[in-house]
């Protein structure tokens, strides 16, 4: 049987401490010692093992393990000595091992929609076949996506365990940080009543300064990238969100943060010319997780490469320690994908400028609102630029309608028409 047979074997057979244990070191075997599993850098090996560890410890201590959602202040949780551990990455890691169409095919034969984000569906399944700790808590967001309310609630039900939802508003205004902030307040407070214990100052003020000092090295991360030269790729950008939507609030998070800055601040130095670049792309929304070549294609075979990630370019701010939960709520609103697809489109024109970006690409994942909404007004504004749009249509975990031939004659095609421009 192969590693990832095994690893497969593992996580679908009750996994407990022991056996995320043996996954992990099969995984790393398998990324040390095969070419194609190769970490990309110093940063990322650092990264997967500190997601392995805290895979482990999660699993290994049910009463501190929260699940959350992409966006959650993670942040309280840390402060509250409990480990988060976001449930979309769930999804994102059983189309890694090719488990996604077995979960799916469940909750098809359940008549689950399948219009509903597979994402959320892998996660009911994942959680339906008791293969997760039961949670101390849920956690989860309106941002970026309301359809938390509902699998959230469902994984809530099935646990018996509570589900605080914030509702992120639509506005930015003063009365809309307020509202937020006295959501984020009562939410700890309820953590308090859960757990039983109250949240110390010295715990929340710990987890203020770690996620400022990631928070700092992801503004320094985001000016690096803007050198002439590609300091990483894509396929390794896209991967920095399990960085922040795991551990931002943790010493170990501002430490892996600062690893990535540090390693790309040596590359900028390097005499090394590094990534061959004939293209700068900019991505939008996320990447498939399941084996694909559009990535690969794109960046090693083509030399367009992806300099800057939407999910990555946020302003990251300060956290204020004396106003803790206004200042959360403040970075909270901050977010692109928060209120009307302006945000977004401000964004997306700033890193066409700031990158200096010859093509950008959408990837449109099959039922999700939030970012395919928008498309029409992103493309348009992208053409203002005079340079090409290409929309990638697919889904983020389900591998069954992947065409690659399509996408290799679309990709082509957009490859063409940057030379051209
Ligand atoms: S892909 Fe879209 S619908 Fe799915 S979890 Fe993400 S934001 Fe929500």
């Amino acid at each position: 049987m192969g590693v990832q047979e095994r690893i497969k074997q593992i996580l679908t057979h009750k996994p407990s401490p022991k056996k995320i244990a043996r996954a992990a070191l099969l995984g790393l075997l398998q990324k040390s010692c095969t070419p194609a599993g190769r970490f990309h850098s110093r940063a990322h090996k650092k990264l997967s093992v500190l997601s392995f560890s805290h895979a482990w410890k999660f699993f290994g201590s049910s009463s501190r393990s929260v699940f959350t959602s992409l966006f959650s202040p993670i942040e309280i949780v840390y402060a509250h000595n409990l480990y988060p551990f976001m449930l979309e990455a769930l999804s994102g890691v059983a189309a890694k091992f090719d488990l996604a169409k077995d979960f799916l095919s469940q909750m098809e034969r359940q008549w689950y929609t399948t219009d509903f984000c597979s994402v959320h569906r892998i996660f009911i399944s994942v959680a339906q076949h008791h293969l997760l700790p039961r949670p101390t808590f849920l956690l989860s967001t309106s941002n970026a996506c309301d359809g938390n309310l509902k699998s959230f609630g469902e994984v809530g039900n099935f646990y018996s365990r509570p589900h605080l939802f914030i509702n992120v508003p639509y506005f930015r205004d003063d009365e809309s940080v307020q509202y937020l902030a006295q959501q984020l307040q009562s939410s700890s407070r309820q953590i308090e009543e859960i757990t039983g214990k109250k949240l110390r100052q010295r715990d929340l003020e710990r987890s203020i300064y770690y996620a400022n000092r990631a928070s700092k090295a992801f503004r320094e991360i985001n000016e690096l990238r803007k050198n002439p030269k590609a300091l990483m790729y894509g396929e390794e950008g896209l991967g920095l969100l399990l960085l922040w939507g795991l551990f931002m609030g943790s010493r170990q998070g501002a430490a892996a943060a600062e690893s990535y800055r540090d390693e790309l601040q040596r590359r900028v130095t390097s005499t090394d010319k590094g990534i061959p670049v004939k293209k700068r792309l900019l991505w939008l929304h996320l990447k498939p997780y399941y084996d694909n070549n559009i990535l690969p294609m794109l960046e090693k075979e083509l030399d367009a490469v992806v300099v800057a990630e939407e999910i990555n370019l946020q302003p990251w701010p300060e956290l204020n320690p004396d106003d803790p939960w206004k200042s959360l709520a403040q970075k909270m609103l901050s977010q692109a994908w928060v209120g009307n697809a302006q945000h977004r489109i401000q964004n997306i024109r700033k890193a066409i400028e700031e990158y200096r970006i010859d093509g950008v690409v959408h990837y449109s994942h099959w039922g999700c609102r939030q970012s395919n909404g928008a498309v029409r007004l992103i493309r348009d504004a992208v053409q203002e630029y005079g340079i090409p749009f290409l929309e990638i249509d697919g889904d983020l975990v389900d591998s069954r309608n992947y065409a690659e031939g399509q996408i290799r004659t679309r990709v082509e095609g957009f490859m063409e028409v940057m030379e051209g421009a």
